[in-house]
């Protein structure tokens, strides 16, 4: 196969609790994390030469060695031994360094087209254990849907597939670092956690009520003292119908659930926070 072109999804967090720093530097953590249609879409090419090439259609990208999906070809081409050159073309509709994985989605799409591409049929746990050293968050973008990641967020374990509910994400104008986040985490002081079992039960009866309900991430402590109107996005959703709204990841996007995605519409009409990027998609 010489062409494969890919859609990735990006992704939110339902829960977000870290239980301490481990003495690699890792944070050990217990998240339910959910896809989203918002999504990359990923072109894969052989080509001649031996090289990885990399071009997008979003300028804020680096297209060097440090991109992610730059760094899932040149490991699979080692690791399988591959005797090829492979431009990637990244359609980047995933906010960038927003808390939604768009880095390691892309990364994802090109570890699962490589492997179709060259008819290497890897199991997926290989190619999980392969995209873990690119990012924590890689494994669950392999795998998509509703799960629980643990560890530091490579081990997945497959929950109930929530789909169709409505979701709106408000999107600020600036960057947050994951890893000044986890840095600014004090573990020992966090305030409030996630009843992850319960949240799991929640699932398991697709309460969507109960879920919106049940919306805990431990880094929105440290991020709201970064960036306090994050808390007056939140209560703003909710004060036009989300059923609950949570900060992803380290942020700073910040989505609001819905029973559809057609609530998920009329509450963007209402909504007054210009200077935001508004997301209406659903959970896929
Ligand atoms: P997470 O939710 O996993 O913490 P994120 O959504 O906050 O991730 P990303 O969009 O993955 O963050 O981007 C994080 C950093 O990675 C950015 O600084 C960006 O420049 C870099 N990066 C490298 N490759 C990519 C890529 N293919 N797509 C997006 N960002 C990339």
């Amino acid at each position: 196969m010489e062409n494969l072109t890919l859609s990735v999804c990006g992704k939110i967090n339902l829960t977000l609790d870290v239980h301490y720093k481990r003495p690699d530097g890792y944070h050990e953590v217990e998240m339910i994390m959910q896809t989203i249609s918002l999504k990359d879409e990923i072109s894969l090419k052989l080509i001649p030469r031996p090289v990885i090439e990399l071009t997008s259609n979003c300028h804020k990208l680096p297209l060097d060695e440090s991109n992610l999906a730059y760094k899932a070809a040149k490991l699979m081409i080692e690791k399988y031994k591959l005797d090829a050159g492979i431009a990637i073309n990244i359609n980047k509709k995933i906010p960038i360094a927003a808390g939604l994985a768009g880095g390691s989605a892309d990364a994802a799409a090109v570890i699962v087209g490589i492997n179709e591409m060259f008819q290497l049929n890897r199991p997926q746990e290989e190619l999980m254990a392969l995209g873990k050293d690119i990012g924590a968050d890689v494994p669950f973008c392999i795998v998509g849907k509703t799960a629980l990641a643990k560890g530091i967020g490579e081990k997945i374990l497959p929950l109930k597939h929530l789909s169709g509910f409505g979701l709106l994400l408000v999107k600020p104008p600036y960057f947050v670092s994951t890893k000044e986040v986890y840095s600014r985490l004090d573990v020992k002081a966090i305030q409030e956690r996630p009843d992850t079992m319960a949240m799991i039960e929640y699932i398991n009866a697709q309460d969507i009520g109960k879920i919106a309900a049940g919306l805990c991430n431990v880094l929105e402590e440290v991020t709201f003292k970064l960036y306090p109107e994050l808390d007056f996005i939140k209560k703003h959703l909710v004060s036009k119908g989300a059923l609950g709204s949570l900060m992803s990841g380290s942020g700073p996007t910040v989505f609001g659930i819905f029973e559809n995605i057609r609530e998920a519409k009329n509450a963007a009409e209402k909504i007054d926070l210009a200077g935001n990027e508004i997301y209406v998609t659903q959970m896929e």
